[in-house]
């Protein structure tokens, strides 16, 4: 036999046995089969071509090739598509209005029930199905698991604050659902409240509290006032006690840190994640170049293997206030309700934007509110910049929404978080990774979420274009599997 009819010969076996393996499909009878789909994953080094994933009991049981949907099973053709595991967004207040202030909802409740009815499905309409609210209250935490349809929500509980400090300027009385998670920071007793006895206040007890609430983090605040204000903040000494009862309670410390000085004191407090990027340092708060102590501690941060949320629509969503485009965006149409849209682009909705953008021009130092915040969103785009060179460890949170406005709208503002990563030049596999697996691991849910892996939940987005190629391929979302079930994105859209 010559080299070339043997090379035949193998040929034909090869192609025989190719042609055999297609009849041999496996028949799947039962649960759900995603046939002929490519997944993408972060484990993964490259995607799996041809891909039959089958979920049974909302978790995945097997990931292979050659399988099909028998007469028995649910079937989803994934031919064309690309399946990626669910979003996480570990960085949200999902109780806080993305869209109408106070006066709004006292004026109009059949708004706000809209706006809420919408809320949970407008984050799995944008791929978000698991959420992690840094600061939640009991009663929203009832609310958004009440509702019908909704993400996974893990939360830090009560955010730790000290009084007539940041998120806790005013102190409620303690009979109200509403008085914060305190904690007794020496440095800074004269604002402590007469009335509470420090004792009852230590950092132990506050970890405690958000403990007891569920809680699978803790979120600890140090903000002395972005540079501008002069608050009370906690100092790195009750942050490192803090610290202490975190880890004898296997929690994950959050730290709020927006400056190098609170950057400084989470990495000296060893923190588990600073929930913010930076954008504030001493000096010309009009200057956007970010100076030698910003590139330090970010240096640091690199080497500690901090991890980073660098939430850049904190910043970026506050101008929708100024400029109102994002009102015609047609994306906002999945996370608002048409009413809501309606009241923003009304009379009464501009003139409220106008009493909020005069508030913040009032309250700006020199040289103003406009070119204070451009400043500070280059300012965050340009320490991101650093992070990525550095090679931070970095977890992909939106903050949503981080301020008043409408600027940051439920699960849209995720979708612009994405973009804002990949417009300053983040790599594609790291923008998934930090918002899949990376959130996962951070969390301590990697058991169950952040990848497609069998035995974890089948939480998953099928899309019709591929998000290695373009960020543009999370608005081709068209399904989103929720714990195994599929839910078409135009059936999350709000009607009235
Ligand atoms: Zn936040």
């Amino acid at each position: 036999m010559s080299i070339r009819m043997l090379a035949n010969t193998l040929g034909a076996l090869i192609f025989l046995h190719a042609g055999s393996a297609a009849y041999a499909q496996r028949v799947v009878n039962q649960g759900l089969v995603i046939e002929n789909v490519t997944v993408i994953s972060p484990e993964r080094v490259a995607p799996l071509l041809h891909a039959d994933i089958v979920i049974r009991d909302g978790r995945i049981v097997e990931l292979g090739t050659n399988m099909v949907a028998g007469p028995h099973a649910r079937r989803v053709d994934g031919t064309g598509r690309f399946l990626i595991p669910g979003l996480i967004d570990s960085h949200l207040h999902v109780g806080h209005s993305a869209a109408l202030d106070d006066d709004a909802i006292d004026a109009h409740p059949e708004l706000w029930a809209a706006y809420r009815a919408q809320v949970p499905r407008a984050y799995l309409a944008f791929g978000f199905t698991s959420v992690v609210d840094l600061d939640l209250t009991p009663s929203d935490q009832a609310w958004f698991g009440g509702t019908p349809l909704h993400p996974r929500l893990y939360s830090c509980g009560r955010g730790i604050k000290v009084p007539a400090g940041y998120m806790a300027f005013n102190i409620p009385p303690l009979s109200s659902p509403n008085f914060p998670n305190l904690v007794y920071e020496p440095k800074e007793a004269e604002h402590w409240p007469k009335s509470l006895s420090p004792g009852d206040y230590t950092a132990e007890r506050a970890v405690s509290r958000a403990q007891d609430s569920g809680a699978i983090c803790v979120k600890a605040f140090v903000e002395s006032g972005f540079g501008t204000f002069n608050w009370p903040y906690l100092h790195t000494e009750t942050l490192q006690k803090i610290r202490d009862a975190t880890r004898e309670r296997k929690l994950v410390l959050m730290v709020h840190a927006t400056s190098v000085d609170s950057w400084r004191s989470a990495l000296d407090a060893h923190a588990d994640i600073i929930a913010h990027g930076l954008w504030v340092w001493p000096g010309d708060l009009g200057n956007a170049v970010p100076p030698q102590a910003a590139s330090n501690v970010i240096a640091a941060a690199a080497h500690a293997g901090m991890r980073i949320q660098p939430t850049l629509q904190t910043v970026a969503g506050e101008r929708a206030m100024i400029d109102p485009s994002l009102l015609e965006d047609p994306r906002l149409a999945i996370a608002l309700p048409p009413a809501v849209i309606a009241y923003l682009r009304s009379a009464d909705g501009v003139k409220a934007r106008t009493a909020l953008l005069d508030e913040y021009r009032k309250a700006s130092p020199p040289p103003g509110f406009e070119p204070l915040l451009s400043a500070a969103i280059e300012r965050t785009r340009a320490t991101f910049k650093i992070m990525l060179q550095d090679h931070v460890p970095l977890l992909f949170g939106s903050d949503t929404p981080a301020g008043e406005g409408f600027g940051n709208p439920p699960g849209l503002n995720g979708r612009l978080e994405l973009q804002d990563w990949a417009n300053a030049g983040a790599p594609l596999s790291l923008i998934l990774r930090a918002a899949t697996l990376d959130n996962a691991n951070a969390l301590g849910l990697s058991r169950e979420l952040g990848s497609i892996e069998v035995g974890k939940s089948a939480d998953l987005l099928l899309l019709k274009d591929n998000p290695l190629e373009n960020v543009s391929a999370y608005d081709s979302i068209e399904t989103i599997f929720l714990n195994g079930e599929p839910i078409a994105r135009e059936a999350l859209r709000a009607h009235n």
